[in-house]
């Protein structure tokens, strides 16, 4: 009865496990939720007063497809501001998070056969929605030991006349870790004078513990083919809003909004309103959670690093994830592989955690840090009682 469309597409396997987690708790279960990537902070006050504001002022008609013309002026000078990046408003399209943004330029550019360039670990969702696309993706693969970082020569090796696409998230989902101004300019010479265009999803920019986020959109060498995602999202802790967007060249925009105008119209009324606040505001208001993520990300570390000791565990630069390896549990232990391992967490130490599999690594989970310290460590706790069960 169901397309083959959809009988060939996985469910996210974050919002999965998420699920599964919440069926549990309600059984009464005291289970901990590593598994889905959302701030728990709540929206902060500036932000609830604006909202109260947009409909206080009655914004509840249908927007613009493309978004609201103050709220994409206001992307263009953040984009400026922050980035470095030069985005007109028309090169600009507001959507229901930046997961739809993403579906939308997958499926403007992607014909059957042509071929997306990801590095591993990637999110979750870029390997379907390409494949949903008739594409096919090119998994780059990296190690823990290179910080889960492919270089440009592994990119450059990776390209062929079927290449349209090459698509990151920097910070990275799941491994935090960071392309920094170096690499990314080795990056774009590769790029350069191809027809490849690069997506740039940014959704963590404001979660960053070292260095600078550097934007390769403003390269340049290669600005013209870069398109860049941003989103509410993450930095302001409002994953429910759904409010996310894409900046790029015009072409690509109006064909966003062509697929957006059949399938969701624009977003919503109220969010886009309170977003312009969020964007004038820059992270100014928000830098208390990054600081909180800074502590809970060292905590994690030190905790793993203590109890688990079998798990190889690196120092993530951004985002609010730990993506260790657990290969030498999966060695040692009957279980076959990692969703095996997450599901043995799941039920025997009533953490949840994403298997690393949904992500490109087969011998990793992603733990999202986004708890109180006392949790992480509770987690940690029972990880490790319930990983040395395993050992044969
Ligand atoms: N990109 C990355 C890397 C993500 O982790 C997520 C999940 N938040 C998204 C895009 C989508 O974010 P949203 O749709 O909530 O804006
Ligand atoms: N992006 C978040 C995550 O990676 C939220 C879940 C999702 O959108 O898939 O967990």
């Amino acid at each position: 009865m169901l397309s083959e469309r959809v009988l060939n597409m996985n469910e996210s396997a974050t919002l999965a496990m998420a699920s599964k987690a919440r069926e549990l708790k309600s059984k009464g279960l005291d289970i901990i939720s590593m598994s889905l990537g959302e701030p728990d902070f709540g929206a902060p006050e500036f932000l609830r007063n604006a909202a109260i504001k947009a409909i206080e002022n009655d914004f509840s008609s249908y927007t613009p497809v493309v978004g609201f013309k103050d709220l994409r002026q206001a992307i263009s000078n953040k984009l400026k501001r922050d980035n470095g990046l030069d985005y007109s408003d028309n090169q600009i399209i507001v959507s229901t998070g930046a997961k739809q943004s993403i579906a939308n330029l997958i499926l403007s550019l992607i014909n059957p056969g042509d071929e997306v360039i990801i590095p591993a670990p990637f999110w979750v969702s870029y390997e379907d929605v390409i494949k949903f696309a008739g594409g096919k993706p090119i998994i780059l693969k990296s190690s823990i030991e290179d910080d889960f970082k492919v270089s440009a020569e592994q990119i450059r090796n990776a390209i062929t006349p079927k290449t349209k696409l090459f698509l990151f998230s920097n910070p990275c989902n799941p491994s935090g870790s960071m392309y920094f101004k170096n690499e990314l300019v080795e990056i774009a010479e590769v790029f350069k004078n191809t027809d490849v265009i690069i997506a740039s999803d940014e959704i963590y920019e404001y979660i960053v513990f070292e260095g600078e986020h550097f934007s390769i959109g403003s390269l340049d060498s290669v600005k013209d083919q870069v398109v860049t995602i941003n989103g509410l999202s993450k930095g302001y802790a409002v994953t429910g809003w759904r409010l996310g967007y894409l900046a790029g060249p015009e072409k690509i925009v109006k064909a966003c909004a062509k697929i957006q105008s059949q399938f969701t119209s624009g977003a919503n009324s109220i969010a886009q309103k309170a977003a312009i606040e969020a964007l004038d505001s820059g992270n100014s208001k928000v830098l208390y959670m990054r600081e909180a993520f800074l502590e809970r990300r060292n905590f994690l570390i030190d905790q793993m690093k203590k109890k688990v000791p079998h798990a190889v565990v690196n120092s993530p630069q951004g985002a609010f994830y730990l993506f260790p390896d657990l290969k030498y549990y999966l060695d040692n232990s009957k279980l076959e592989n990692v969703e095996q391992l997450s599901q043995h967490l799941l039920t025997d130490a009533l953490v949840a955690c994403t298997p690393g599999s949904a992500f490109g690594g087969d011998t990793n989970i992603r733990m999202s840090y986004a708890l109180s310290l006392e949790d992480i460590e509770k987690a940690v706790d029972r990880i490790a009682a319930s990983l040395d069960k395993l050992i044969l």
